[in-house]
């Protein structure tokens, strides 16, 4: 079987494929095997200067694009997606190694939900009207930023491109777009995609690379926002440079998020939030909720269950349809998670089951770790403070509400939270207390289009998804109108 899907060229600029071969060549690595999936190019400066150029050209007109059909061309993007779900899953499981299970029925699906939700809200977008008095009043208008620099992360690929498309281009923007370098295909699919649909040239560019990629994207004279999906050092890194031109900057980072099962919760739906909250694409998923918190009256029975349904997990080809679980993205984050593992038993965790690193017959070069969960996890162990980005689930112990919110709070990161209770005052009151952006009662890590994520503290700066993501890809003009007399003292 060919795990071969080299696009054309590297890069998508001006409604074309481009390249530019003197730019440092690497490869995308199908995390299974290890065999090479495409060999890229990063962007030269030149490229970089050429797609931004572009995006600034092709934003102006765009931007005078009546609402509604910039809106339409955003719908059809999302029919054209879901039309080719199937060729984008199969893209997202040789760059990534997640099952294909997960790949074709999330990731293209959230880009399409993301692109027509965006699509309706332009053609639906409304300005306020501020009365004043009888001889003035005021009204404003949104109005686009320019030109959006994206950098994305490597776990939702294609998702994360939409993320910051959708609502971009939806208010008039334009965006260079600029995948991780572990994960380049995807979003040269969403860019022939947007083209099909009828985007103008240039609105929607790719170009590939690694960290000085984005760092030039960053600091670029004519790029007036930076939106970044990534770790948290690279957030400072990207805000500090953008500062310097004081470019808008909206940044979706890690997470070390708590999950609260308190005794009254149902049994099955708990450790079903627990699975779906660690293990998902591998665990490695920003807002996972890897900090475990059960309460005592609970504990056993709570314990006992998740262990038994973890082991049941199926490891194996992630190209298989019953394949639930598949590889690490890379060696890199293979070593870092095992790494953790090793802290874990280091610690005094005790592990109740997985840890291990499987060779698995045919994928003997692929990055597996089993899923892990350690239990009697203390607040200061480095399990239980750092991001993982793995399938490694920390469970903690609690009796008493006040405290268990504390110790939840006790983090510099807030992406995200959750509570498990059939109590629903006691489920409001709770999360009514956590730090955090994005948070559930009674379920974990759903995020449909309409409701907005991203995280407090070092989580992030900024939301996607929903009506409040305009504000963050637009400015407000306010305009004062006088219809009477000028009044002037002098
Ligand atoms: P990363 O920070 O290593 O890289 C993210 C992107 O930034 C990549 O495209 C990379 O090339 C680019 N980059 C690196 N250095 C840069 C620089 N100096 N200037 C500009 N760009 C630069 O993150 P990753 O390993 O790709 O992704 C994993 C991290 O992303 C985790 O911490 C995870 O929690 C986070 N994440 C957050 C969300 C969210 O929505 N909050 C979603 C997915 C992942």
């Amino acid at each position: 079987m060919t795990v071969s899907a080299q696009p054309k060229t590297s890069h998508y600029i001006n409604g074309q494929y481009v390249d530019d071969t003197s730019g440092e060549e690497f490869k995308t690595l199908y995390p299974a095997t290890s065999e090479t999936v495409a060999t890229i190019h990063a962007a030269t400066p030149a490229i970089v200067d050429q797609a931004i150029a572009s995006a600034k050209v092709a934003q102006k007109a765009w931007a005078a694009t009546p609402n509604v059909e910039r809106g339409r061309i955003l719908i059809k993007a999302a029919e054209i997606v879901r039309r080719r779900n199937d060729e984008i899953a199969r893209i997202e499981t040789l760059d990534t190694g997640k099952a294909i299970q997960e790949t074709l029925v999330v990731d293209a699906n959230s880009a399409a939900d993301n692109l027509e939700y965006f699509g309706q809200v332009a053609a639906t977008l409304i300005n306020e009207q501020i009365p004043i008095d009888g001889n003035c009043f005021a009204y404003t208008l949104r109005e686009p930023l320019g030109v959006v620099a994206g950098i994305g992360a490597w776990n939702y690929p294609i998702q994360v491109a939409s993320w910051k498309a959708a609502p971009s281009l939806a208010l008039g923007n334009a965006l260079v777009f600029k995948p991780s370098e572990m994960t380049p295909l995807s979003a040269l699919i969403l860019a022939e995609c947007l083209t099909e649909a009828g985007l103008p040239d240039g609105v929607f560019n790719v170009i590939q690379g690694m960290g000085p990629v984005g760092a030039q994207m960053t600091t670029h004279k004519d790029v007036d926002k930076v939106t970044l999906t990534g770790s948290i050092p690279t957030g400072a890194k990207v805000m500090a440079s953008a500062a310097e031109s004081l470019k808008h900057v909206t940044l979706e980072l890690g997470g070390k998020s708590p999950l609260i099962i308190f005794d009254d919760a149902d049994l099955d739906n708990a450790v079903s939030g627990a699975i779906l909250a660690n293990f998902y694409s591998t665990g490695q998923v920003c807002s996972n909720g890897t900090r475990v918190f059960v309460q005592n009256g609970i504990r056993e029975a709570f314990t006992s269950r998740l262990v038994e349904r973890t082991k049941a997990i199926k490891l194996g080809d992630p190209l298989a349809p019953d394949t639930q679980m598949g590889p690490m993205i890379s060696k890199r984050q293979f070593d870092i998670v095992n790494n953790y593992i090793d802290k874990g038993k280091e610690e005094g965790a005790t592990l109740l089951t997985g840890g291990g690193s499987p060779s698995l017959q045919g994928f003997e070069q692929g990055h597996y770790i089993e899923p892990t969960i350690f239990d009697n996890v203390t607040d200061d162990m480095t399990i239980a403070r750092e991001e993982i980005f793995g399938p490694v689930l920390s469970l903690f112990n609690f009796d008493n509400e006040a405290s268990v919110i504390e110790r939840a709070n006790d983090t510099e990161f807030g992406l995200a939270a959750g509570v498990f209770t059939k109590d629903i005052a006691k489920g409001h009151r709770v999360i009514a207390q956590l730090q955090a952006g994005t948070t559930w009662i009674n379920n974990f890590n759903l995020t449909p289009v309409g409701v907005p994520f991203g995280g407090f503290k070092m989580s992030g700066i900024g939301r996607e998804n929903s009506r409040h993501a305009l504000d963050y890809y637009s400015q407000v003009k306010s305009v004062y109108v006088e219809m009477g007399g000028v009044d002037a003292p002098y």
